[in-house]
């Protein structure tokens, strides 16, 4: 097996997003997805102070896809128009097929927004083909003791799986489009091997540190941009480091999206505007 080879590495816009900062690594000026992955936005580490307003975040529709939010610091509640509410903590994830549709609010509870305190998340759009885009919607809420941790040999980097396998480990969420979905904390002078058959595409975001990845270095905020060619994935860090690392087929679709939805056309695009208005999404 031969190691993927990298076409660049992407910083990540800044955009301020009312008082917090938000990274935007997808899409960006360069390309508009990594199919099926359709944007990621890196909020934080936001510092809250005492009484604050939280997330701009209340109830909102969503169709076409899903959604993956990660927590890294703070905690986050989700509320949603088929009954679900959970509030997840540190090393906890998200996942919500919107599919036919859904209302969903996201927040910080109560306890952060009156005391304050610290928040960094992020939160992943992936896309669904046609066949699923109108899938019933669900909701998988999961803590940090709900999800598997393989070690590297030096015992160094941490490798939390979502969803897909790696080292004979399963992750607890159900991927209905096989994603692989790996969530990575590594100390300094951490070595791990990764094995990505050459036809997925990859999304691989550092949100802080130095991994050297198939030995080109990527730091805080770069988004690596790989070609279809090579299984391999070699990192190694030179400082403590975060990284998400998820992949999966591509959908080869035609993807129209507006705002909160993404679909394969205009006209579906106006249905899904006409079904959230009459209220068929639910409401919350
Ligand atoms: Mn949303």
């Amino acid at each position: 097996m031969k190691n993927r080879k990298i076409k660049r590495i992407l910083s990540a816009n800044r955009q301020p997003m009312g008082e917090h900062q938000m990274y935007q690594p997808l899409p960006n000026h360069e390309f508009n997805s990594i199919d099926p992955f359709l944007l990621v936005h890196h909020h934080g580490p936001h510092k809250f102070a005492p009484y604050n307003q939280g997330l701009p975040f209340g109830p909102h529709p969503h169709r076409g896809f899903e959604t993956l939010t990660f927590i890294y610091s703070g905690e986050i509640e989700h509320a949603d128009s088929q009954g679900h509410t959970s509030a997840i903590a540190p090393g906890g994830v998200q996942w919500m097929t919107a599919g036919r549709g859904i209302v969903h609010s996201e927040n910080i509870p109560q306890h952060l927004r009156e005391n304050g305190g610290e928040m960094e998340i992020i939160q992943l759009w992936m896309n669904l083909p046609k066949k699923l885009k109108m899938t019933p919607p669900a909701y998988q809420g999961l803590q940090a003791e709900n999800i598997p941790v393989a070690f590297s040999e030096d015992g160094l980097v941490e490798t939390q799986i979502i969803s897909g396998n790696f080292k004979d480990l399963i992750g607890p969420a159900k991927s209905l489009t096989n994603l692989q979905v790996l969530n990575v904390k590594a100390n300094k002078g951490g070595k791990e091997t990764y094995i990505i058959p050459d036809s997925s595409n990859i999304l691989f975001y550092v949100l802080h540190g130095e991994v050297k990845v198939n030995g080109k270095l990527a730091i805080d905020h770069q988004l690596v941009e790989f070609v279809n060619s090579g299984e391999t994935i070699e990192i190694e860090t030179s400082a403590k480091s975060r990284f998400i690392l998820a992949s999966g087929e591509p959908l080869n679709e035609p993807v129209v999206s507006q705002g909160p939805f993404v679909m394969n056309n205009t006209t579906e695009i106006l249905q899904a505007m006409r079904d959230y208005q009459m209220g068929k999404m639910g409401v919350m």
